[in-house]
């Protein structure tokens, strides 16, 4: 399509705006709040009532208690839930509500008193979920980043999934400071072996014995691997997860954690024992209908990279937007301020391979995020990264919508977006696979500027004459050809993010080979 033909498309704002990084729009517009626009507030239809506590809330049906052990650390939230520890006893009375569950602590803390627990952060007694060196869906990449971790000492071991073979394990022992990986393969009666002289009917007996002699191994095993972080709950607390409004008096604003064009992030405290992040949305920035239509997508998008939406305040202005809150902030932030420092190129790897994965969900549920770029991409302990602002894209981008249109220039990220939703506003999980290509790139220049010495409207004109970004200094070949790929003309012929996501994380070549075949049987 010819530029001439492009009038009522998203070229239109990209010409009327030529700067490079849009800060002077950004600035005018901020400077020029639309005092017209009104807003109305909404009753959120999917608001309950208040529960009962489940102290005096009958339980459904004769409750079929079984016994569980707590994997993580919890402290309760509201005064419904009850607080544990890792190793605790609990005994599950009701599961009916589905991510939090009604427990009795039968030791710990907390003994004999009942109260919601969140449901991922127990397993039941006797499973191999229970078993502290259990870690079922860690990649052999992370195993080591865990085993090398401060706290573990010689012999620290973790037996996780197979990522090759379904339905096997993996033992990783830390020793002199490395890693070592063992296969568990099975014989055909069911019984796990290293070396084949010696099977056991578990994966328990197996650990115990060579936690008594290495008979083999490099080094005998010690202590389970150290546990990082216990994971995000479903929610911010049992009566959350569907009364998803909650009273704006509940979360106090703290440090202010930076600054959108749309409002500003503060970190928060909720109920007055939970962190979490809160943007709040300027005054107009957005018709609260359709923000909440969007958020009723949202939160059923749940992924270990996707940030999650907990709750919303949209009673009165500002709008707040509560979400999990991420240590480091912004991607984009960090590869800047660490300038490579830190980051090794396996980091940077694994980095944009978590990012792939938490898009290669989004590409499954169908959802489009449409505004990909490391500024939307959340860093937490140990390089996590996390997927922020899907969604909102749409709910600030809508072509109706006049805030949108008033900010043009400055809200679209012309740098990050594929040409055919530049020229023909097409957008699909395509564009964001053109955008991640140029987020590998960030990530492999630590935060530099895309296309550095072009405005927007040269970097469109060049895209479209066939250019495209070369391969940036000290980047290993196959992560442009990566991009490069990402960047094709034709939407097809980009990959999915699901291959994506396993070209990066296969990146170090995780064959056979590279498990410890020392042990000879
Ligand atoms: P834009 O408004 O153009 O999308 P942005 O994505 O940088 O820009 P925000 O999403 O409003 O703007 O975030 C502003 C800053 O606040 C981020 O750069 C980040 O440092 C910080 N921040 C945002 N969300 C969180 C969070 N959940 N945890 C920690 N820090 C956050």
């Amino acid at each position: 399509m010819g530029t001439q033909e492009m009038t009522s498309s998203l070229w239109d704002r990209v010409v009327s705006c030529c700067c490079c990084c849009c800060n002077s729009c950004k600035k005018e517009q901020e400077e020029k709040p639309d005092q017209n626009k009104t807003i109305t507030v909404l009753r959120n239809p999917m608001t309950r009532g208040p529960e009962d506590p489940p102290e005096n809330r009958p339980l459904p049906s004769p409750p079929k208690s079984e016994r569980y052990i707590a994997l993580f650390d919890y402290a309760a939230r509201t005064e419904n839930d009850l607080t544990f520890n890792t190793g605790d006893l609990l005994e599950v009375l009701d599961t009916s509500a589905g991510e939090w569950w009604i427990a009795r602590a039968v030791t710990g803390i907390s003994i004999d008193k009942r109260g919601y627990i969140p449901a991922n952060y127990v397993a039941p007694v006797e499973s191999i979920d229970a078993e502290p060196w259990y870690f079922p869906d860690t990649k052999r990449l992370d195993a080591e980043k865990l085993l090398q971790a401060e706290g573990n000492l010689e012999g620290a071991f973790l037996v996780r999934n197979s990522e090759s073979l379904k339905g096997e394990y993996s033992l990783s022992v830390l020793h002199q400071g490395r890693v070592k990986h063992y296969k568990l393969q099975k014989l055909d009666n069911g019984h796990y072996y290293v070396s084949k002289t010696k099977s056991f009917p578990t994966l328990k007996e197996l650990v115990e014995y060579y936690s008594r002699q290495s008979d083999g191994l490099c080094v005998l095993l010690g202590e389970p691997c150290r546990k990082m972080e216990a994971p995000q709950t479903y929610g911010l607390s049992y009566n959350t997860v569907d009364q998803w409004e909650i009273p704006r008096n509940s979360i106090k604003l703290m440090d202010k954690l930076g600054a959108g064009q749309f409002g500003e992030v503060y970190k928060g405290m909720w109920n007055e024992t939970t962190e979490v992040a809160v943007k709040t949305l300027k005054p107009g920035t957005m018709d609260p209908e359709d923000f909440l239509a969007e958020a009723q997508l949202m939160k059923r998008l749940r992924h270990p990279k996707l940030i999650q939406l907990y709750a919303v305040c949209t009673m009165e202005e500002p709008i707040y937007i509560i979400t999990e809150l991420m240590k480091h902030g912004s991607l984009l932030e960090y590869l800047r301020k660490d300038k490579g420092n830190n980051l090794r190129i396996q980091d940077q790897i694994e980095m944009a391979a978590q990012i792939a994965s938490g898009m290669a969900y989004l590409e499954q549920q169908n959802y489009i995020h449409r505004d990909l770029a490391a500024r939307n991409v959340l860093v937490g302990e140990n390089n996590i990264c996390k997927v922020a602002d899907f969604g909102l894209a749409r709910v600030f981008m809508k072509e109706s919508e006049s805030v949108y249109e008033a900010r043009d220039g400055g809200k679209f990220p012309v740098k990050w977006t594929a040409p055919e939703a530049i020229h023909n506003n097409k957008f699909s999980i395509k564009s964001d696979v053109w955008s991640f290509g140029i987020l590998l790139y960030e990530i492999m220049t630590f935060g530099q500027m895309p296309y550095p010495t072009m405005t927007n409207i040269q970097a469109v004109q060049w895209l479209s004459r066939g250019n495209r970004l070369a391969c940036p200094p000290r980047c290993p070949k196959p992560m442009h050809l990566l991009m490069m790929d990402c960047w094709n003309e034709k939407e097809l012929d980009r990959p999915t993010f699901e291959t994506l996501q396993w070209q990066l994380e296969d990146y170090f070549d995780m064959d056979m080979n590279s498990y410890d075949e020392s042990y000879r049987y």
